[in-house]
Formats: C-alpha cells, sequence, structure tokens
C-alpha cells in the first residue's frame, strides 16, 4: 500500500524522536538551562513505538529513522532498534546522534540491524565544539564516528550545521576531515521554527516542502504531518492507524511556523 497526500506527495518516511533528553545543550537547540522534560508516563514505550511502526508500515511508510533528544541515551536504545528492525517492510533504518555515546553503540546498534547513522558535527575545534555544545568532548564524536565505521554502519553521514554558507571556517574544516575519512556531508542551515525560518538541507533532501515525504512521531506520541506547523495528532487517543491518516490527510503543502516545538522534542 503507498499513500499521497493532498498534494500527491507519496509519504513513505517516518521519523522517530525517541526522547525528549539530551546530553549536550547545543545553542541553536535547547536553552541553556535546559527544558522541562516529559516524564515517564508521557513517553512512548518501546511497544507502543512498535505498534505505529507496524501501522506505519502496512500503511507504506518502508524508511525509518530514529532520532531524539538524543536517542543513544534512551534505556534500552538497542533493544528499540532490533524491535524495529524485525517489522517486516522496514527497507531502510537509519539514526542521527550526537556521537557522544556511539563507540559504546555502535557495534551493538548494527548486530540489532541498523544500517546507517548520521553523526552531528558542525566544527573540528575543540573548543567550538565545547561552546557550542555547551560543555560537549569532541574526541568522544570522533571515536564515535569510527566506532560507526568499524561497525559496518554505511554509509556514516555527518550533519553540519552552518550559519549562513558551507563556506564558514567550522564547516570548511568538517568537510576537510569527511573527505579524508570517507564520510558523506550534509549542511543544514540554521533554522528556527518559531520565525518559520527553514531552508533546505544542502546534501540532503529535507526542508523542500514539493517533495517532503515525512511524517514525525514525538517522544510522546503525537504525529506531526510538518515540522514547520504546530499540528500533531495524538496517537494514544486515536490510535496509530487513524493518528496517521489523519497526519497524511493535514499535510499542509508548505511549511510555515511552529510556535510550540523545539528541535529537541522533534528530532529534527
Ligand atoms: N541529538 C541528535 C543530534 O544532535 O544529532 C539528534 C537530534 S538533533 C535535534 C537532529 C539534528 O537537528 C542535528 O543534526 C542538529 O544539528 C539539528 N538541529 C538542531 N537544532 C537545529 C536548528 N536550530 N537549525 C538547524 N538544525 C538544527
Ligand atoms: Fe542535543 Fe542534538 Fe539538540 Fe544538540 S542538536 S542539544 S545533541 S538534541
Amino acid at each position: 500500500m503507498s499513500m499521497l497526500d493532498r498534494y500527491n506527495r507519496k509519504i513513505n518516511y517516518l521519523r522517530i524522536s525517541v526522547t525528549d533528553r539530551c546530553n549536550l545543550r547545543c545553542t541553536y537547540c535547547m536553552p541553556a538551562d535546559g527544558v522541562s522534560l516529559l516524564s515517564h508516563n508521557e513517553v512512548l514505550s518501546f511497544e507502543e513505538i512498535i505498534v505505529v511502526v507496524k501501522e506505519a508500515v502496512r500503511l507504506g511508510i518502508d524508511k525509518i529513522r530514529i532520532t531524539g533528544g538524543e536517542p543513544l541515551v534512551r534505556k534500552g536504545i538497542s533493544s528499540l532498534v532490533k524491535m524495529i528492525a524485525e517489522v517486516q517492510g522496514v527497507r531502510d533504518l537509519a539514526m542521527t546522534t550526537n556521537g557522544i555515546l556511539l563507540e559504546k553503540f555502535a557495534e551493538d546498534l548494527a548486530d540489532a540491524g541498523l544500517q546507517r547513522v548520521n553523526v552531528s558535527l558542525d566544527t573540528m575545534s575543540p573548543q567550538r565544539f565545547y561552546e557550542i555544545t555547551r560543555g560537549g568532548n569532541i574526541s568522544d564524536v570522533l571515536k564515535g564516528i569510527e566506532a560507526a565505521k568499524k561497525a559496518g554502519l554505511s554509509p556514516v553521514k555527518i550533519n553540519c550545521v552552518v550559519n549562513n554558507t558551507p563556506d564558514e571556517e567550522d564547516a570548511r574544516a568538517v568537510a576537510e576531515y569527511c573527505h579524508k575519512n570517507g564520510l558523506d556531508i550534509r549542511y543544514i542551515h540554521m533554522m528556527d521554527l518559531n520565525a518559520g525560518k527553514f531552508s533546505v538541507v544542502e546534501g540532503g533532501d529535507g526542508g523542500n516542502c514539493k517533495t517532503c515525504n515525512r511524517l514525525r512521531l514525538t517522544a510522546n506520541g503525537k504525529i506531526m504531518p510538518c515540522l514547520f506547523s504546530d499540528k500533531e495528532i495524538d496517537v494514544r487517543s486515536l490510535g496509530a492507524e487513524n493518528a496517521i491518516k489523519k497526519a497524511i490527510e493535514q499535510k499542509p503543502e508548505c511549511g510555515s511556523v511552529n510556535n510550540d516545538h523545539h528541535f529537541y522534542n522533534i528530532g529534527g
């Protein structure tokens, strides 16, 4: 089965945010003093996520990306990956991570059926990394990237947030590192959900409304038809099938603003 929305876009991609928690505090993503976090009861259990995945696949989703917050801080993440990988019809299973815990998890994730990974890295300077992430250690990420390659996760792509252009010093250094290490790079222009400031991902396919094939599932069980819209449909009250169908029906032709959400609780 395949799902077309009102604008004839084939919806086959689901991004799942598995937690709103993070072990970093990137300046462009989270406030310095942290955020009010979901309570345990609000967060979907693995079983609830699998119900949504199965229904989504039945309706035409074949591509899944696990994101966060930081997905690797969700307890038992490798088991969840395995549960998703075992759903018949999931053709492409990827994750976006900040890489801090990737050295520890890469092999388990690959064994569990994760195919590929995107690691976020905006600079090669340890000091700049520390500033941007408010406290992170870049060497953890670099070790994580190596571990991902060694575990056979492929391709390993780097998500690099730029202020204005890939020509900035930080981004150029990341590009050089990628070139030397056989990694793909995608440049994400810094966005502001609340101001409706968004743009296409260079080297990726996000941000282009005309070809947008995505739905998002938040950690607390809302299906979001568009990153740049406040619309959300609750899986727990409507059930997975109805919530997915409703989200597709309500997918806007083009994004505008999202006042109620942030990157860390949708997962980008
Ligand atoms: N914690 C993981 C990570 O950082 O990769 C996954 C979640 S994070 C919200 C997903 C992606 O969104 C990251 O590549 C991050 O750089 C990007 N991101 C966060 N805030 C952003 C913003 N304001 N504009 C553009 N990209 C942003
Ligand atoms: Fe955490 Fe990712 Fe947001 Fe950085 S971009 S604060 S790593 S969720």
